[in-house]
């Protein structure tokens, strides 16, 4: 049994917890406000309003119901378009109908769905705030810019004195009822059953990759939420070591003070990183299992030269992530051993850490090819510290062994980058697909490679790619 709230009402459904959320809301529920369009976390025609209880408050994030597993809906607020809806418009809906925000309305209440989300943070949001949670809603017919128009209205008309939850009902943004989920919620929040004895479970991260490549599967298999396992969520420090429990979403990690320190957010890797809602389901451990070769960040902690976690009913082992991945889709893992932890040292300030990654779109796209690199150079111009990792160029998200060890601890040159350079080429065994061909693919990692390396040293002259791809 999966409990939890649909807008005001309470449920308690005996469907499949493997099933997408989706199906439940239009097909069981009749709530045909929210629609399916894409059915692969794309479009975010889909999406919902997910609640979940922390310290006696309930916080909202927006997500993509048509790739949601029922199961991670336990305990927790599910918000459709229809448990926003007052009798007149509110004042997000009359803000997209004056600036002629929507036009066919088929993507209307996934935007309406995912601003009125955004309203619902302790500070007020601004105009980028606002924008950055449409970051997943696709418009095929308004170019966005009525979009945007609309966005910079419910901005500038956001009450300024008391923000809050209380403020937002009163203005009529959101329904009185909201105010009564932290209680209701309490009553049912408790982890979802144990999955039938004796049968292994598909162990379910954010279902982002497992309801989009297997939905069918999922949906008739026993299932274990893997954010229901003991001590798999949230980011510590311990004696110098990042600690990421599996469960970790996208967003956590993008949030947690501690990995702030290891990557300075101004980076970007997150926005490179799918959509807001996606970032809001998405694991670490579903990123790293999936083992894509281009799986974003798998490649950031291969050059981490990060350890893993793996438990099962025969105990707790570690082990390096670079050799973890054996072949395609071929890990160094039992069925019923469950991915518990990554964790690394915490690179010291001298260290540079360097992510790249070239997709066919700049947003919302996986890679052709992706990169990392934790380099430190010392005062006479050695490498001391290096770790290069490379996905979309082989079978496996790679850690670059060969051309590590032939850098580590030489002059910081052209000379030594263009032999380098060489050795990275024979290591790499990239295919033609339809993310480029095998020539493209080992074209950008070059230069990828070599901009992880002007990173590192700004101050020496701007390295001579054409000089260096002879
Ligand atoms: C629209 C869209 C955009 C995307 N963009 C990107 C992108 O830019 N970059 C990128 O790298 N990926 C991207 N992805 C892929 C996906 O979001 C990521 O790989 C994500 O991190 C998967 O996490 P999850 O928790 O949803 O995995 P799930 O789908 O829940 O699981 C994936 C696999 O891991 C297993 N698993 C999950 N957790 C554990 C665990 N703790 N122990 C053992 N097995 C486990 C599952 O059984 C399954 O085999 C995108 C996906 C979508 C739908």
């Amino acid at each position: 049994m999966v409990e939890f709230y649909l807008n005001n009402q309470k449920i308690r459904t005996a469907a499949s917890p493997g099933s997408a959320l989706l199906d439940l809301i239009r097909r069981e529920q009749g709530l045909t406000g929210t629609k399916l369009v894409c059915k692969e976390g794309e479009c975010a025609a889909c999406a919902v309003l997910v609640g979940s209880l922390q310290d006696g408050r309930v916080k909202y994030q927006n997500m993509c119901s048509c790739i949601m597993p029922l199961a991670n809906a336990q305990g927790r607020h599910i918000v459709t378009i229809e448990g926003i809806n007052l009798s007149e418009l509110t004042p997000v809906q009359q803000a997209i109908v004056d600036c002629h925000g929507s036009q066919c309305g088929f993507c209307t209440p996934g935007f309406v769905v995912s601003l009125s989300g955004a309203l619902l943070t302790d500070h007020r949001p601004g105009y980028e705030q606002l924008l950055r949670a449409i970051d997943g809603n696709i418009c095929r017919c308004t170019g966005y810019k009525s979009i945007e128009r609309a966005v910079q209205r419910i901005a500038e008309e956001l009450p300024k004195e008391n923000y809050g939850l209380e403020m937002l009902i009163r203005e009529g943004y959101l329904p009185s009822y909201f105010s009564t989920m932290p209680e209701k919620l309490q009553a049912i929040n408790k982890p979802p059953e144990a999955s039938q004895a004796g049968q292994f479970p598909v162990f379910l991260g954010g279902g982002t990759d497992l309801l989009v490549q297997a939905p069918e599967k999922v949906a008739h298999s026993p299932v274990q939420p893997v954010s229901e396992l003991p001590a798999l969520r949230g980011v510590r420090e311990e004696g110098g070591r990042c600690i990421i429990g599996a469960a970790t979403t996208a967003t956590e990690l993008e949030q947690s003070t501690v990995f702030q320190s290891v990557l300075n957010p101004d980076d970007g890797f997150f926005h490179l990183l799918s959509s807001s809602p996606i970032r809001n389901m998405s694991t670490v451990g579903g990123n790293l299992i999936n083992a894509s070769p281009i799986g974003d960040f798998t490649i950031l902690f291969l050059a981490l030269d990060s350890h893993i976690r793996l438990r099962g009913p025969a105990g707790e082992r570690t082990l390096p992530l670079k050799e973890f991945y054996l072949d395609y889709k071929k890990m160094d893992r039992k069925p019923e051993e469950y991915l518990a932890a990554v964790e690394f040292e915490i690179p010291q300030k001298e260290v540079c850490f360097s992510f790249e990654k070239v997709s066919t779109r700049r947003n919302l796209d996986i890679a052709s090819v992706n990169t990392a690199a934790a380099i430190a150079i010392d005062e006479n111009n050695i490498i001391r510290t290096l770790h290069l990792s490379a996905g979309g160029v082989g079978p496996i998200p790679m850690y670059l062994h060969q051309t590590v060890s032939f850098l580590r601890g030489k002059e910081l040159s052209e000379a030594n980058l263009k032999k380098a350079v060489a050795v990275m080429q024979e290591e790499i065994a990239p295919i033609s697909d339809a993310r480029g061909t095998a020539e493209y693919k080992r074209m950008l990692l070059r230069q990828l490679v070599l901009a992880h390396f002007q990173k590192a040293a700004p101050e020496m002259e701007m390295i001579d790619i054409l000089k260096l791809m002879k």
